[in-house]
């Protein structure tokens, strides 16, 4: 039977041929000869948090419902194995009960482990800011049905590119990421002016673990985020009304029926927007981490995220700012600013260099092209790389010189794909065919 996939943000939707669910490593390689002896496709999909078509499954569509859970625990190396189809929120919470935690993560739980590492999804600061950067080893299936395991011993080239492979190189099984004690973090978050945030970012990244900055736009304000670590588990977190009122109600349910009047009366978002950020409050709490980094989202939108050089980082936020301020453009999410250190994975987009987020957001029924198209010019401008999992318009052409190891990534694929068992559009469109 088959059935239409849709993707989170109701950006992009697809028929696969078939969709099947397999529940162990070989009905995945069943599915992958069949496809091969037939000449069409499979695509392994996540839950479709991506905003690109990079899940888009156009022959054999696999969900990961079946390939959920922790296989192994290794308290001596410090490592997790993980099904690659387990959600984010179901190891963080299987992590907490083991007394265990990953070091850092983006802001919602609801991806699979390989949907959310195949497109390089970040936090911000720390260590290691990428989910990516956790893995130290992984099962996968490649494009001629072989099933192969990587460690930084065993295959370390796989292991090097397999972290954000894409979907590209083959179908994930398993993943094992190293972990750390569960350990709590004081989150701090603090409403400033524009001169303040930015007069005072650099040594404000330097001094917290983890920083995140937002920026409403129409406004001087910005409300700064900053996560440190705590040295025990003895934590304060928000009373349940509060977190609530904060998290579900204001972040959420008032926030999505704002944006329906505004969608309908964009004039007034300006005057809306100076008055929201003049009511923004401080507030602090403490909890394990995964509940500090991860919060709800049910307002659903559209984003685009580029990471430019951290050097270059200000200069674009700034430039952003004169653009949408000299457009007529009307913007009610705020622009996400993150930091994250380099990695050295291929196809990441902190690979070799230290980095600087910049994500513009847009409601799910406001039209993302305009807005988008005014600020890619200036993130490219910066020699920014495209979240691989968000909107931009790059194509394989001058995404390759964004990437020293480009051409390493394509000849490992030509490798373990050669007929491009995974092959879909957005993958002919950003590394060709
Ligand atoms: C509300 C929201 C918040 C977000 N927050 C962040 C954030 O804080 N930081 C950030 O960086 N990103 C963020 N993202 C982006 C998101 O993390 C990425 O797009 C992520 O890839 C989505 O994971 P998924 O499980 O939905 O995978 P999908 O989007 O379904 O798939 C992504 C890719 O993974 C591949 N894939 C899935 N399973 C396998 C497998 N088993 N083997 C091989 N390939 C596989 C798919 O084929 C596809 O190529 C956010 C997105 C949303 C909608």
């Amino acid at each position: 039977m088959t059935e239409t996939w849709r993707n989170w943000s109701g950006l992009e939707t697809a028929s696969p041929a078939r969709v099947e669910s397999p529940a162990d490593t070989a009905a995945v390689v069943a599915a992958v000869e069949r496809a091969r002896q037939e000449g069409s496709t499979v695509k392994m999909v996540g839950t479709g948090h991506s905003f690109t078509a990079i899940s888009a499954p156009e022959g054999t569509m696999l969900r990961p419902t079946n390939l959920g859970g922790i296989l192994a625990v290794d308290r001596d190396a410090m490592t997790v194995t993980a099904l690659a189809g387990t959600q984010l929120k179901v190891l963080n919470a299987q992590l907490e009960a083991l007394g265990l935690s990953l070091h850092n993560m983006g802001d919602i739980a609801e991806q699979t482990l390989a949907g959310a590492t195949s497109t390089g999804t970040h936090g911000t600061g720390g260590v290691v800011a990428s989910l990516s950067a956790q893995i130290c080893g992984l099962e996968i299936v490649t494009g001629t049905g072989e099933v192969v395991t990587a460690t930084e011993t065993e295959n370390p080239e796989l292991l090097e590119h397999g972290r954000v492979g894409l979907g590209a190189l083959g179908v994930l099984t398993r993943l094992t990421f190293r972990v750390e004690p569960l350990f709590a973090l004081e989150a701090n978050e603090t409403p400033m002016s524009w001169d303040e945030a930015l007069g005072g970012f650099d040594e404000r990244a330097a001094a917290h673990h983890h920083v995140d900055t937002y920026w409403f736009p129409h406004t001087d304000r910005l409300m700064v985020k900053t996560n440190d670590r705590l040295d025990d588990l003895d934590v304060e977190p928000l009373s349940r009304w509060r977190a609530w009122w904060d998290d579900e109600f204001l972040s959420n349910a008032a926030f999505g029926a704002l944006n329906h009047l505004t969608n309908a009366a964009p004039s007034i978002i300006p005057r809306f927007n100076q008055l929201s950020s003049r009511l923004l409050s401080a507030r602090s709490y403490s909890d394990v981490a995964h509940r500090v980094f991860t919060s709800p989202r049910d307002v659903v939108f559209r984003e685009m995220e580029y990471a430019v050089p951290r050097e270059a980082g200000l200069a674009a936020l700034r430039e952003a700012r004169a653009a949408i301020d000299a457009s007529d453009l009307k913007v009610t999410f705020p622009v996400e600013i993150r930091t994250t250190p380099a990695d050295d994975i291929p196809m990441s987009t902190s690979g070799g260099r230290d980095s600087f987020y910049l994500a513009f957001h847009t409601h799910r029924d406001a039209d993302h092209r305009e807005y988008f198209a005014l600020l890619e010019p200036i993130m490219r401008a910066h020699d920014g790389r495209p979240h691989w999992g968000k909107v931009h318009t790059r194509t394989a052409a001058d995404l390759a010189p964004a990437y020293p190891r480009f051409d390493e990534f394509l000849a490992l694929r030509d490798k373990l794909d050669p007929d491009r068992v995974f092959a879909n559009d957005y993958l002919r469109r950003v590394l060709g065919d």
